[in-house]
């Protein structure tokens, strides 16, 4: 295949075919370029809760750069029922079969710590109150499907009903039905490099050898947009480097055939998005997810986070899932950047990104769809995207000292989440240690900048991420705190 086109968008994810689409029903020739079997794609692995305030988090309201994140998933929360009339006005396909689950019950259980469950917990009440939304407590022993272990049970509970959730492969598939209705061609193939002269890019070299240009190209290929990037040094010099934080899901038969009809999770814990379970397919449900930093993304499954997820599933949310069918086992690299923030807008000129999008991209889809949309068709943007520029200084939201002390108790809360057992003074202890570790090594990588806790937690044993992180670090920026 080669070609002409207004627009190249590489990836066949979520974001990319949101945006596709969003382009090509505003009468633009669109090519999207992507494997048909999605390697390492995120959004094939995601629950796809539609969750702003499910995802919230203390540290997410600490910063002002936190703060605008949120705000950008409560503005997707409001786009959702628009996007999902226009999939059906598309496809035929109606909201009904897209959503899976009404509403959300948040569980805060006995498992994990209060410096991180509790006061996440604590944070979607605050983020409820602070966009005057609708929820109610309910009363822990009358949740609806739960039967956890007695060690486990919750401590309190709330019903968020605007939080939904789709089916992400029916999802997908929607998309794509509705890309070709209005005219977008695919390329089931993958691009190997971008085409430039200077620092102006002009098209994608594929995997097959042909070359497609175009007056614009977005990269929105997930966590594998850095190997692309890669192709033109001097343009990924500026753009953060994206790594991978590849997760696990399962879908499982459930427990004597009944779902529950809304999403059930406990808020974000240790370096990771909290267990959750979402109905899926008639006597399936969805179990998700753990989160690991790699520098490069993963494809096979992990014995340690299928054995961690099954756990968590059984103790947790249902003791019958000890006895259930395990129907597929999934995993899926979520997009980060090196900063912990998403990339998006204008690179360098013909390049704009679409990714970094982490925990909810999938969520944020419409949102950003239209709004860069509407910016490659040469439109005032209606957000604040600045923060996310692809060219900028380092985000860095809170001091050293405090994103030493959340990877500290991230770190030990991971032991908690594996029930460990150990004498009733070595936590205080391992935590001493572990913050004199955390504050060597960092300033170890630079003097002023500090990763994201997760990302400060998985360098000390990837040499790897340290060389990116002391690359991207190394530039000269001043960092945005
Ligand atoms: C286990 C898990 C659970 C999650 N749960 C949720 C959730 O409940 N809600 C939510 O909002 N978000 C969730 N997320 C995060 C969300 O999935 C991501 O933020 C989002 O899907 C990213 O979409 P994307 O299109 O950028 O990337 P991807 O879905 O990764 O898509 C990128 C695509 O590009 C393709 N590609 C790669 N390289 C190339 C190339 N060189 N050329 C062409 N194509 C290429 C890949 O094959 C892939 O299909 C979850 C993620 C995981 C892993």
């Amino acid at each position: 295949m080669n070609g002409n086109y207004d627009v190249v968008v590489v990836g066949n994810g979520v974001l990319g075919l949101s945006l596709g689409l969003s382009l090509a029903r505003r009468g633009l020739s669109v090519v999207l370029v992507g494997e048909k079997a999605r390697p390492y794609s995120a959004s094939a692995a995601a629950g796809a809760m539609l969750g702003a305030f499910g995802e919230t988090t203390a540290t997410l309201l600490a910063s002002s750069q936190g703060r605008q994140k949120l705000n950008l998933g409560v503005q997707a929360q409001q786009l959702w029922p628009q996007w999902l009339d226009t999939l059906e006005a598309d496809t035929g396909r109606t909201s009904a079969e897209l959503l899976t689950a009404q509403g959300t019950v948040v569980l805060l259980n006995a498992i994990g710590v209060p410096g991180i469950d509790s006061a996440n917990y604590r944070a979607i009440h605050q983020a409820l109150t602070m966009y005057e939304q609708k929820y109610e407590d309910l009363d822990v022993d009358n949740v609806d499907w739960i039967s956890p272990d007695a060690l486990a049970r919750p401590l309190r509970a709330m019903f968020l009903p605007d939080e939904h959730a789709v089916n992400a492969a029916e999802l997908l598939a929607t998309l794509e039905s509705a890309f070709l209705a209005h005219g977008g061609v695919f390329a089931d193939d993958s691009v190997t490099a971008l085409d430039h002269v200077g620092d102006r890019v002009r098209g994608v070299v594929l995997a097959s050898g042909a070359t497609l240009s175009a007056g614009e190209v977005v990269l929105a290929a997930g966590a594998a947009s850095q190997a692309v990037l890669n192709s033109v040094p001097e343009i990924a010099a500026q753009v953060p480097p994206l790594i991978s934080g590849y997760g696990l899901s399962l879908l499982l038969s459930s427990p004597e055939r009944r779902q529950p009809e809304h999403v059930i999770r406990t808020p974000n814990r240790a370096f990771a998005c909290g267990l959750h379970l979402v109905p899926r397919n008639a006597g399936e449900v969805y179990v998700g997810a753990t989160n690991i930093i790699s520098t490069s993304p993963v494809s096979t499954p992990v014995t340690r986070d299928l054995q961690f997820l099954l756990d968590c599933a059984a103790k947790q949310l249902h003791r019958d899932f000890w006895t259930s069918g395990v129907k597929r086992i999934q995993v899926g690299n979520r997009p980060v950047a090196l900063d912990g923030f998403p990339i998006i807008g204008p690179a360098v000129p013909g390049l704009w990104m679409l990714t970094g999008t982490y925990r909810d991209g999938l969520h944020l889809s419409p949102l950003l769809a239209a709004e860069l949309s509407a910016r490659i068709l040469g439109e005032e943007g209606r957000l604040d995207l600045s923060l996310f520029s692809p060219v900028r200084a380092p985000v860095q939201t809170a001091s050293r000292r405090d994103i030493v002390e959340t990877a500290v108790t991230h770190m030990v809360a991971t032991g908690y989440e594996h029930d460990w057992r150990v004498p009733v003074e070595w936590p205080r202890t391992i935590e001493h240690s572990l913050r004199l570790e955390f504050s060597r090594f960092a300033e170890m990588i630079h003097p002023d900048f500090t990763p994201p806790p997760e990302i400060l937690a998985a360098a000390r044993y990837a040499p790897d991420l340290v060389a990116m992180l002391k690359k991207f670090y190394g530039t000269g920026r001043a960092a945005s705190v």
